[in-house]
């Protein structure tokens, strides 16, 4: 069930993307970099869902990205199915400096492909890479799990702004380009 809505003009997309992962990994730090061009030392308080449309172009094409976070709810299931509703593309979050945001990411993945369509475009996110010293996965393990899942992968920093645009921007481009192809 894909929510590519076509609005006014076909040249004007809007495409719903979640960021998924444990609590703290900096999804909401991810997005208030990106949106924003913000950074949140301390977690937010903020209880809800929440999502920010950021104007994009990809091949001269104005595309809206609608951006999910879960703000904090990440253990309350009856948000689940509406979170994913719709999503054609996900951003899957650990946090490099812990090991067990990483361990989770299979079930992060099962989540995703239980309340979504299997085609959602995916991009695994190994966050907080500004905390050399602290790093607990490595850059090939996250490589590796992501080539062994058909993801993409990419390193950011919410932190220092490394790659975040890129995080997003790799899974924009990806679905607008199979949808010209299915349009096409
Ligand atoms: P969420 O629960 O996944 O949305 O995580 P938050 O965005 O609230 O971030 C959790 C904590 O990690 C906060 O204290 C952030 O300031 C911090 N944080 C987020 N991203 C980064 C990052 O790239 N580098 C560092 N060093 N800290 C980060």
């Amino acid at each position: 069930m894909a929510f590519y809505s076509e609005e006014q003009t076909t040249e004007d997309y809007l495409f719903k993307i979640v960021l998924v992962g444990d609590s703290a990994v900096g999804k909401s730090n991810l997005l208030a970099r990106f949106a924003r061009d913000e950074f949140y030392p301390n977690s937010k308080s903020t209880i809800g869902v929440e999502f920010q449309t950021q104007k994009m172009e990809i091949n001269g094409k104005e595309i809206k990205a609608q951006i999910w976070d879960t703000a904090g709810q990440e253990r309350f299931r009856a948000v689940t199915s509406a979170y994913y509703r719709g999503a054609v593309g996900a951003l899957l979050v650990y946090d490099i400096s812990r090991r067990q945001t990483f361990a989770n990411i299979s079930r992060w993945l099962n989540e995703l492909h239980t309340h979504s369509d299997m085609n959602v475009v995916t991009i695994l996110v190994g966050n907080k890479s500004d905390l050399k010293d602290a790093r607990e996965v490595s850059t090939a393990e996250g490589k590796g799990l992501a080539e062994a899942e058909g993801l993409f992968f990419i390193e950011t920093s919410a932190l220092d702004s490394s790659n975040v645009a890129a995080a997003f921007q790799t899974v924009v481009r990806e679905i607008y380009n199979i949808l010209s192809r299915k349009v096409m």
